[in-house]
This record gives C-alpha cells, sequence and structure tokens, in this order.
C-alpha cells in the first residue's frame, strides 16, 4: 500500500519553484529519480524542446494625459518593439467583444486578464500595434504578490507576433480610472529553444505485458510558486503508486510518466505522445495526477471517456467510503493529449474551494496541504488502478465518445466554442 509519511517526505524535499527549461527543474527530476531508483527501477529521460525568451526591456509608460511609468513584465514570445518603444493611443477592450474593436488598429489594447487565443485572432486580425495584459487581483499587495511571467504560446504567434506586456491588475485599473489616452510601449526580448524533459519507468506485467497502462503527474512549476499542491502533489502520487505496484505486481505493464513543461500547455505529455505514436497502440488507458492531498478539498475524477468510467468511480467511491465526483470531461492537464490520440483517460484531483488552496502564485506552498488529506486521495486512486491494473477482462472500452471528441476539438483550439448567451 501507500506511505503517507513516505509521500510526505518527498512532497517536502521537491516543493520548490521548478519551472520548466530550468535548473531547478533538473534538480527535481534528480531527487524523483533518486526514489525510483532506491526502489532498484531503471529510469530514463526524454527531452524535448520549449519555447524561451529573455526579456531585455519592459516598459510601460502613460504620456497623457498624465504622466507616469507603470511596472510590467514583458510577455515572452510576443516579439519586440524597436529600442525606442511604440507610443500608440490606448484603447481598453474589455471582453474583446465586436464593439470594443472598431477602432484599435496601429494602437495600444488593454485587456481584461490575460491573453486567450480567441482574443489573441482578433488584434493580429485588427493590426493592433502592441497590448497590455493583467495579472493577479486588485486586492494584491505590492509586497506580497509577484507580477505574472507570462508567455503566449504556439498557437497565438505562428498567426503573427504583437508585443504584449503585463500589468498588475491594480495598475490596469488606475489606467482606465485615470483615462490614460496616449501610452509607450517598449519590449525587447531574445527567443529561443531550450530542453524540459520527462521522466519514465516502467514495471512490466505478469500476464498481459502487451497491455499498457499510463500513470502520469506534471513536476514541472510556474514561476514564483514552490508548486506544492500543483503538482509536488501528484509526483509523490503515482511515485506512492510505482511503491505500491512495485510491491504487488500487477497483471499488466504499468508506465510512470512525470512530465516536463505541463504550465506551458501540456508539452511534455504532447511530446511523449508524439515520440510514441505507434507504441500508443497498445496503451489501454491513461491516469493522471494533478493536484491533490489539500486539507480543505473535494475528491474529483474527469474522465475522458465513455460515462459508465465516473459512475464505476462513483460507485467505488461509495464503495470504500471516499466522497468523489466523477464526471466526463476534458482535464486540462497531461492526460488529454492521450485522450486526444484515442486513449481513455482520467484525472484525479482534490479540489480546493473557494477561500481554500490558491494555485500559479507564491500563495501555492506546502502548509494547506496533509497526509491526512492524502490518504483521501490515495485510497480511492491507488484502489480504483488496483481494479483496472488486475482486471480479468479490460472494462474501460477503447473509444472517445463524440462529445468528449468536441470537447477536446474546442480545448485544443482546433475548433472555436460557440459563445453561450
Ligand atoms: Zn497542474
Amino acid at each position: 500500500m501507500y506511505d503517507l509519511q513516505r509521500c510526505y517526505k518527498l512532497l517536502e524535499k521537491i516543493s520548490f519553484t521548478r519551472v520548466a527549461g530550468s535548473i531547478e527543474e533538473t534538480k527535481a527530476r534528480e531527487i524523483l529519480k533518486d526514489e525510483i531508483k532506491k526502489i532498484g527501477l531503471r529510469t530514463y529521460e526524454e527531452e524535448f524542446p520549449i519555447d524561451h525568451s529573455e526579456i531585455k526591456v519592459a516598459k510601460l509608460e502613460v504620456l497623457s494625459p498624465y504622466k507616469k511609468e507603470y511596472e510590467v513584465t514583458g510577455i515572452k514570445m510576443t516579439g519586440c518593439t524597436s529600442i525606442e518603444g511604440i507610443e500608440a493611443p490606448l484603447i481598453y477592450i474589455e471582453n474583446a467583444d465586436e464593439a470594443n474593436l472598431i477602432d484599435i488598429e496601429g494602437k495600444i489594447v488593454l485587456l481584461n486578464g490575460r491573453m486567450y487565443n480567441k482574443i489573441y485572432k482578433k488584434i493580429i486580425e485588427k493590426k493592433t500595434a502592441g497590448f497590455i495584459a493583467l495579472s493577479g487581483s486588485i486586492y494584491d499587495k505590492k509586497d506580497d504578490s509577484d507580477l505574472s511571467l507570462m508567455s503566449i504560446r504556439e498557437a497565438d504567434y505562428s498567426l503573427g507576433k504583437i508585443p504584449g506586456v503585463c500589468l498588475r491588475e491594480l495598475d490596469g485599473q488606475e489606467l482606465v480610472e485615470l483615462g490614460a489616452e496616449k501610452v509607450k510601449l517598449t519590449l525587447i526580448q531574445e527567443e529561443s529553444k531550450i530542453m524540459s524533459h520527462n521522466l519514465i519507468t516502467e514495471i512490466e506485467g505478469t500476464t498481459k505485458k502487451d497491455e499498457i497502462i499510463a500513470f502520469t503527474a506534471h513536476y514541472d512549476s510556474v514561476p514564483f510558486s514552490s508548486g506544492a499542491y500543483d503538482n509536488a502533489s501528484g509526483s509523490v502520487g503515482i511515485m506512492e503508486l510505482l511503491h505500491h505496484f512495485h510491491e504487488n505486481r500487477p497483471a499488466r505493464t504499468l508506465r510512470f510518466i512525470w512530465c516536463g513543461a505541463e504550465e506551458l500547455g501540456l508539452l511534455g505529455s504532447k511530446a511523449y505522445c508524439m515520440k510514441h505514436e505507434e507504441e500508443l497502440n497498445k496503451f489501454l488507458f491513461v491516469l493522471n495526477i494533478d493536484m491533490i492531498g489539500v486539507t480543505l478539498g473535494k475528491e474529483i475524477a474527469c474522465c475522458t471517456s465513455e460515462t459508465s468510467l465516473p459512475s464505476y468511480i462513483n460507485y467505488l467511491g461509495k464503495e470504500i467510503g471516499v466522497a468523489i465526483s466523477a464526471k466526463q470531461g476534458v482535464y486540462s492537464s497531461d492526460s488529454t493529449p492521450f485522450a486526444d490520440k484515442g486513449i481513455p483517460s482520467v484525472s484525479f484531483a482534490r479540489i480546493s474551494p473557494n477561500g481554500g488552496a490558491e494555485i500559479h502564485s507564491r500563495k501555492d506552498i506546502i502548509s494547506p496541504l496533509s497526509p491526512k488529506a492524502f490518504d483521501s486521495s490515495l485510497k480511492i486512486i491507488t484502489t480504483f488502478a488496483d481494479r483496472i491494473v488486475n482486471s480479468v477482462c479490460f472494462p474501460i472500452e477503447r473509444i472517445i465518445p463524440n462529445n468528449m471528441k468536441e470537447e477536446l476539438d474546442y480545448y485544443l483550439l482546433r475548433k472555436e466554442r460557440p459563445d453561450k448567451n
């Protein structure tokens, strides 16, 4: 079975900022590797390229009707302005509805929050000169919050580049309140590729070794965050499954994958699926863990599969006394690229309530997590994994139903979700 003390010890060891492609990501991977080697199993790593950018200059000044320079961070992969910067009128585009976008050519636009592909497409089409995204909350204090380090993704910059910076939400409010009309934006960055890595190990099945079930969890974090909850917790979660199945040999082969660069757009799992395209025929199922062990929380399972799987997990929860809500859906984590290749998948998580543990900021630390909560998450996950891995006939049909295919199309930006009113 799983061992809560062992699991917590490892959690403490890897709860530090582990941004994809950084030395710290490598350090976390080495710690995970040592743990696997202690079990007596071999590991291997697979590298894949990720976007990288060094921001040299990021500056935002209001020129009229008042003068003020604001603290900003450059948004990676959005290209550069000239060294002198661009001076242009500022337009606040709220939700980027048509009515907000009537006259934005050559102007700098201010968004409500971060940049999304749907908005990026529109501002590219309208030939906008630059953009300002917002980070954090209007209630943040400068001393106890960080200005985000954002990046746009390939689906965005493949359409073209518009220089962008990120501003605190509170400062964004000030720009609108004081009616900033003309601004100057300067952004100089050097864009390149660096490497992130997936870490992999395997336990061979005793009787059905050609049938593979994968366990995945991402081990990278976002900047400024120790990523204890997101997702050191899932990384130690699948490590406990590794211990468990090493002690209780499974009928089917188990592949364990700690994915890098999930936070940059599921890049580790996407790279894995691309590299192993042919072998994926043998994959029956993928179980992903992203965010468990939080003291205040509720267990969920998001199943990209037929509806019989969430029903089964809900029944199992009742049988063993763990409250869980399993539903059909597409989870924003490493299970999704596998599901997109036709492999049914589930992501388990213990979701914190409003006002509870937060992610993607310096607030994601170890204190909101507890061994007791890990016990709840790991009890349902281990029991479920045991049943599936050793089942006489594999119970989950290898099919992705049409409604899930449609959700995958929306999530992976192949189709635009129709606007809801
Ligand atoms: Zn995560």
